[in-house]
């Protein structure tokens, strides 16, 4: 295992390693079975950061749910608004359903808050939130976050699904920028 790595001009060290990460999401599955066993939920991973955090949930699910995948694809507005963030690839009727969102990082909150913004206009029965991370000291938005694996420094952190530049989302342990 090798402590630390080089991703282009950064190098970043192991801050959380891969049983750690497994233990929490033992404990998040574990909370969303106890909530949502008998409602055939619909979880809807958003890609790609969120893919391997994704399989390792599911996988500790025991209950009857359905999977999807979406992506938020950035575009720049026409107008002054600058960038905004569409949502692609839903394809299932969400009307109604049981809906969990599985994120990998929750940030300001902003990319979260437009995800709930165009899930609630197809109304669903209900939205939770899973997210793997979460930066508790820079969320902006007023966000009802029911499961949450870890919480985070705000530091910038890559691996086990999330990148720096395209790279690093292969590591099975997260790492923490040093410099
Ligand atoms: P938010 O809208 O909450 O500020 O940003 C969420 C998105 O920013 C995440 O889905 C992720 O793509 C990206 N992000 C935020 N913090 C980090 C980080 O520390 N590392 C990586 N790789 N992506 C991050």
């Amino acid at each position: 295992m090798d402590h630390i790595i080089q991703i282009k001009d950064k190098r970043f060290t192991i801050s959380i390693p891969e049983a750690a990460i497994l233990r929490e999401v033992d404990r998040v599955a574990q909370e969303l079975e106890r909530d949502l066993a008998d409602k055939n939920p619909l979880f809807l991973s958003v890609l790609n950061g969120s893919f391997m955090f994704t399989a390792d949930l599911m996988k500790r699910l025991p209950f009857p749910c359905e999977l999807s995948f979406v992506r938020l694809a950035s575009y720049q507005g026409t107008s002054s608004s600058g960038s905004v963030k569409e949502v692609i690839g839903l394809n299932e009727n969400i009307k109604g359903r049981t809906v969990v969102i599985v994120e990998d990082i929750v940030d300001t909150g902003l990319t979260m808050q437009r995800l709930l913004e165009t899930l609630s206009a197809l109304h669903p029965q209900e939205i939770h939130i899973a997210t793997l991370l979460l930066k508790p000291d820079k969320l902006m938005a007023d966000l009802n976050i029911e499961y949450v694996a870890m919480r985070i420094p705000n530091d910038f952190i890559v691996g086990y699904g999330l990148d720096y530049d395209g790279l690093g989302r292969n590591y099975k342990d997260i790492y923490t920028v040093i410099d």
